[in-house]
């Protein structure tokens, strides 16, 4: 079930910004960053979570267009881009966050779970894309998605996850040489661990002391915070010259074999 509902009527002279996965975590935080000086269009398949992120991006002066609908729905998104340019007219900025990391391996990853990830991080990336590009081309804007470290290294019992970022990865280079002549740059950030509902639950199904380990394998000591990633991805649609970028931001946790100073 999906609805369209909009916060406040009214044109308004800033950019729109149009984010998925924009109920919560990575999606929620980019949201916010970018309700400081746009105003959003936002879809999740969370309702509840939609609502809390329209209530917070009004606080921040941004009207907000949204609509619950699943990332993969074409039509859904459609819609309320189309919605969202009679308020704001053509989106500049992209943002590709909805996505799911179910664990296991080939042996222990069901058919179904395999197409599952595929349709919602990859189809639901390409189908954002795909929805988007006319009104970029417009605006000569900005598509950006958040990968992640499993789109350009392995990672173990996750496989359809890391497959489904690796292909998210080469789309957005696709994208880059598309659609780079016309305006229109596409960039890919590629977090390592977030403290986020999805970190949580991948935590919470592994076996004791796997957090500790991750942890410990980032030179900077920590995980970052969704707000660190939402900062990455304002900068990427400010740096004009970039295109094609694929944006490692995971503390130099990808930077090369790592002795955390405890470990022996
Ligand atoms: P999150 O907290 O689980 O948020 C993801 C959001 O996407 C949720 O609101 C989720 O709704 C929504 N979503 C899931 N499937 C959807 C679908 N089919 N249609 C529409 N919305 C859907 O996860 P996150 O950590 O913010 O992750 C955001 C992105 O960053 C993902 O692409 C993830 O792969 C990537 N990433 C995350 C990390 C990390 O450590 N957190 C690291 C690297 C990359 P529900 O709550 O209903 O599922």
């Amino acid at each position: 079930m999906s609805s369209t509902a909009v916060s406040e009527r009214g044109t308004a002279p800033r950019p729109a910004a149009f984010i998925t996965g924009a109920a919560g975590g990575i999606g929620r935080a980019v949201a916010l960053e970018f309700a400081r000086t746009h105003n959003l269009v936002v879809t999740d398949r969370d309702p509840a979570g939609l609502l809390s992120t329209q209530h917070q991006a009004s606080l921040l002066g941004a009207q907000t267009v949204h609509r619950s609908a699943d990332v993969t729905d074409e039509n859904a998104l459609r819609e309320l881009l189309a919605e969202a340019r009679t308020v704001f007219g053509p989106v500049t900025n992209v943002v590709a966050c909805a996505g799911i990391a179910p664990g296991g391996t080939v042996e222990t990853t069901s058919l179904d779970d395999w197409h599952r990830v595929l349709a919602v991080n990859l189809t639901g990336t390409f189908v954002t894309a795909r929805v988007s590009i006319s009104s970029l081309r417009e605006t000569r804007g900005s598509f950006i998605a958040i990968a992640s470290d499993a789109g350009t290294f392995g990672a173990q019992d996750l496989a359809a996850y890391v497959a489904s970022k690796h292909g998210v990865v080469g789309l957005v280079k696709s994208l880059a040489l598309d659609f780079g002549a016309e305006g229109i740059r596409s960039n890919a950030i590629c977090p390592g661990f977030v403290e986020t509902p999805m970190m949580r639950q991948i935590f919470d199904e592994s076996p004791a002391g796997t957090e500790e380990y991750y942890r410990n394998a980032v030179p900077t000591g920590r995980f970052a915070k969704p707000g660190e990633i939402a900062k990455i991805a304002r900068h990427l649609t400010e740096s004009n010259y970039a295109n094609g970028i694929t944006y490692a931001v995971d503390g130099g946790s990808t930077a090369g074999y790592y002795r955390a100073p405890h470990t022996s």
